[in-house]
């Protein structure tokens, strides 16, 4: 008898109708590092599909200094931080970090991802209501599905339904707000200032998620709270290594007292294994650099807005945005799989973002800058892109007016 998981899992054809069709833009092998030109099956690819906003995964130092501590202390630390997997240079980064983004203490997990879910999981309880913008990272979602409390989502950066949802909650209940700091798909930077002023009325907590804003707003690229200049009135402020800071891993900071509450209840930091040294050294090398060298920042602002700029000149569809991530909407999943492919094709990785990520109708290219980039290489992707969208049948705005 053939078992009934198979069954199950064969009804999976999402990924097949794609690649029948030709289409399938996934697990693309990429055989060079992560830069603004990379090498897939033989061919120069310009990359504008990263999230290494700082363009620092080549850097030299970076990678020195990740090959120094593998000399001292090997490749891996076979264990949690709780048991015996801590490192001196764990302990560095935390301080390091927690003073960065303006906070008493931090805490690392070995992924962004990790740190959502073993956070969100536990810092509320039964009674208590998690409260999200309906647009947050998977990782937010997947945390707060891990916890007993009630969860509340709100529209996309909608002030006035917040202020409503929040307005229908039990006065005494514990209430954390949930957001995104640069949303990962739309690029719009989150409205804190009334998120601050809204938490404050229904004594609330912010937890702010900071994936896509470090080292890309705020002083020195150290993120949202500093952006708006509200770090004192934001409770959590969590980060990953994987985007401008070159690495892999992730943290949290906030006060002392709740880091030690999480060192002893966050389940994904517990019973985990803790960042490899290599790892961690290199974090505390792209920050080194991020800390003494603003051109990177700088570099990685010219390079968004002169971005913007062409494209929106071309009569792009750019929705919202007001960061290095630029969404480019088709609106259409299968037109926004044939856009990706031509482009592929002519040696520009952009993203494609379709249902279920986004709604169908709001299928989209996710382009994204990094400070590495050179205005000819931005030139050539938008050429491009026009070829491409005209080449897959799909008109720009300014052809449908
Ligand atoms: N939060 C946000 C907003 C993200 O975009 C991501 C990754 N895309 C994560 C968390 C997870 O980070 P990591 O890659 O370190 O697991």
């Amino acid at each position: 008898m053939r078992k009934k998981l198979h069954e199950k899992i064969s009804q999976f054809r999402d990924a097949e109708i794609i690649k029948e069709k030709g289409l399938y833009p996934y697990f693309r092998a990429i055989d060079s590092g992560q830069d603004t030109e990379v090498i897939i099956d033989g061919q120069r690819v310009l990359m504008f599909g990263s999230n290494s906003y700082l363009g620092l995964t080549s850097h030299p130092k970076i990678k020195e200094a990740s090959k120094k501590a593998i000399d001292k202390y090997g490749t891996g630390c076979a264990g949690s931080r709780f048991l015996n997997g801590t490192l001196d240079i764990h302990v560095e980064l935390e301080n390091r970090l927690a003073r960065f983004v303006g906070k008493d203490a931090a805490l690392l997990f070995s992924t962004g991802f990790q740190v959502n879910l073993g956070v969100l999981s536990c810092i509320t309880g039964r009674n208590d209501y998690l409260i999200i913008d309906e647009y947050d990272h998977a990782s937010i979602i997947d945390g707060c599905r891990l916890s007993f409390s009630k969860l509340i989502k709100y529209a996309h950066n909608d002030m006035q339904d917040l202020q409503r949802k929040m307005s229908m909650l039990p006065e005494e209940a514990v209430k954390v707000i949930v957001v995104d700091g640069i949303f990962s798909m739309e690029g719009d930077i989150v409205k804190l200032p009334e998120i601050v002023e809204i938490a404050d009325q229904f004594g609330a907590s912010i937890f702010v998620d900071d994936a896509h804003s470090l080292g890309v707003i705020g002083e020195n690229g150290s993120g949202t709270a500093s952006h708006f200049g509200l770090t004192d009135r934001v409770d959590m402020i969590t980060g990953t290594f994987s985007k401008s800071l070159a690495s892999l891993g992730g943290f949290i900071a906030a006060d002392q007292e709740l880091i030690e509450y999480l060192k002893h209840r966050a389940r994904s930091l517990m019973f985990s294994a803790s960042m490899p040294p290599g790892m961690v050294a290199s974090v505390l090398a792209a920050l080194d650099i991020i800390e003494t060298e603003p051109e990177h920042v700088e570099k990685l602002w010219s390079n968004t807005n002169y971005a913007m700029k062409l494209l929106l000149e071309e009569g792009f569809d750019l929705g919202p945005t007001e960061s290095p991530i630029i969404p480019i909407y088709i609106r259409d999943n299968d037109k926004t799989f044939l856009v990706t492919k031509h482009l592929q094709h002519d040696g520009i990785f952009v993203n494609p973002v379709v249902s279920p990520a986004v709604p169908s109708d709001s299928s989209l290219l996710r382009f994204s800058l990094m400070a590495t980039h050179t205005f000819e290489q931005i030139e050539e992707a938008v050429d491009k892109l026009v070829k491409a969208f005209k080449a897959a049948g799909v008109e720009t705005i300014k052809e449908r007016i």
